[in-house]
C-alpha cells in the first residue's frame, strides 16, 4: 500500500540519524506491517536496514541477533554449535504464515515492536529468556527482558524515538531443551495458541511460556519439572487470556491446557 502522507524515507547510516525519530517519523524495517495498512498520521520513515547490522554475533556469552535479522536468515541460521534449542528458531518462524516472500522481508525487531498477541518472534525470545537492547531515543542504553517489553495486544514499553536493536539470548538458554506446540484455528490460519517449554539441564529449572492465547506473553517457572497438576493450575491461573476471530479465550486456555502437558511430557522424556 502507498503511504501517500509520507514525504521522507531517510536511510540511516548511523545511530545519529535516528535522532531524527519522533512524532509522525518512524522506524521502517521490512515493512511488511508498515505498508499493510494506512499510517495517515505517518510522515518519515527512517530506514534501519541500512545501517548494515550484522544479523548474528555468537560469542561464548551467546548470541545477539539484530533487529533487522529476517525470518529467513533466522530460520536459516546453521545448527553447528549444538545448541538444543536450534530447533526453536526454525519451529518459531513457522508461527508466522506468511509465503518466502514475507518471511525475506520481516525482521525480528519489525514482529516483536508491533506485539500482536501472535507475535511469533515474541513467543521465541520470551521462552529463551532473551534480553533485548534499546536504543532509548534520549541516547541512553537498556536491556530488559523481552517478555516485558511487550506489555499488550499491540503496546511495548518503548518510548516514541526508541529503537530495539537487538535481542541477547544467553549460551545457557541455547544448551536447554525445548518442546513448541501451536496450534490455530485453521490450517493456514493465525496462531490461537502458542506454548513453548524449556528445561535448563544445568539446574533443572522449567519455564512454560504462553503466547498467542494472552495479550501478552505469560511464564510459568518452576523450580524443576512440575507434576501434571501443578502444571494445569498455573496455566488455570494466567489471567491474560483473550477472545478474537482467532479464538475464544475459554478455547485459549483450554489448549493451552492441552499442549502444556504434551510439552511436559516430551521434557520429561527429554530429562531423561
Ligand atoms: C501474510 C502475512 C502474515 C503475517 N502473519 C503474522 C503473524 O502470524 N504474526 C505476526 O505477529 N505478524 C504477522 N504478520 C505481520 C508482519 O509480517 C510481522 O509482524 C513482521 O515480522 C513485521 O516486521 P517488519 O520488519 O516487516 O516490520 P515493519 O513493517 O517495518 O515495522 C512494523 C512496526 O515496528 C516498528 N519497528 C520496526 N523495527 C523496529 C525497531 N527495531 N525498533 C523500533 N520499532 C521498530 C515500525 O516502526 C512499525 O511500527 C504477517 C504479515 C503478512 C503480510
Amino acid at each position: 500500500m502507498d503511504l501517500n502522507t509520507v514525504n521522507r524515507v531517510i536511510p540511516a547510516r548511523s545511530r545519529a540519524d535516528l535522532g531524527e525519530l519522533g512524532e509522525g517519523a518512524v522506524p521502517l524495517a521490512g515493512g511488511s506491517v508498515l505498508f499493510a495498512e494506512p499510517n495517515p498520521s505517518i510522515h518519515t520513515l527512517i530506514d534501519l536496514q541500512t545501517l548494515g547490522w550484522e544479523p548474528f554475533v555468537i560469542s561464548d556469552d551467546g548470541l545477539e541477533v539484530a533487529a533487522t535479522a529476517t525470518l529467513t536468515q533466522l530460520s536459516t541460521l546453521p545448527d553447528d554449535r549444538g545448541w538444543r534449542a536450534h530447533p526453536l528458531f526454525y519451529q518459531c518462524c513457522t508461527a508466522l504464515f506468511g509465503s518466502f516472500k514475507v518471511w525475506n522481508v520481516a525482521t525480528v525487531g519489525g514482529n516483536i515492536c508491533t506485539a500482536l498477541p501472535a507475535g511469533p518472534m515474541t513467543s521465541l525470545f520470551s521462552a529463551l529468556d532473551a534480553e533485548a537492547l534499546i536504543w532509548r531515543a534520549d541516547g541512553s542504553d537498556v536491556r530488559i527482558p523481552v517478555s516485558e517489553l511487550v506489555t499488550g495486544n499491540t503496546t511495548t514499553s518503548l518510548n516514541s524515538g526508541d529503537v530495539l536493536r537487538s535481542l541477547h539470548v544467553a549460551a545457557r538458554s541455547l544448551g536447554s531443551a525445548t518442546a513448541y506446540r501451536k496450534i490455530a484455528l485453521s490450517a493456514i490460519g493465525r496462531s490461537g495458541a502458542v506454548v513453548i517449554g524449556r528445561f535448563d539441564p544445568v539446574d533443572e529449572s522449567f519455564v512454560l511460556t504462553v503466547s498467542a492465547a494472552t495479550v501478552r506473553p505469560e511464564q510459568l517457572r518452576f523450580a524443576g519439572l512440575p507434576t501434571a497438576s501443578e502444571l494445569r493450575t498455573a496455566i488455570e491461573g494466567i489471567g491474560t487470556w483473550f477472545t478474537d476471530a482467532h479464538g475464544a479465550a475459554d478455547w485459549r486456555l483450554a489448549v493451552s491446557v492441552v499442549l502444556g502437558e504434551e510439552i511436559r511430557l516430551e521434557l520429561t522424556g527429554a530429562a531423561r
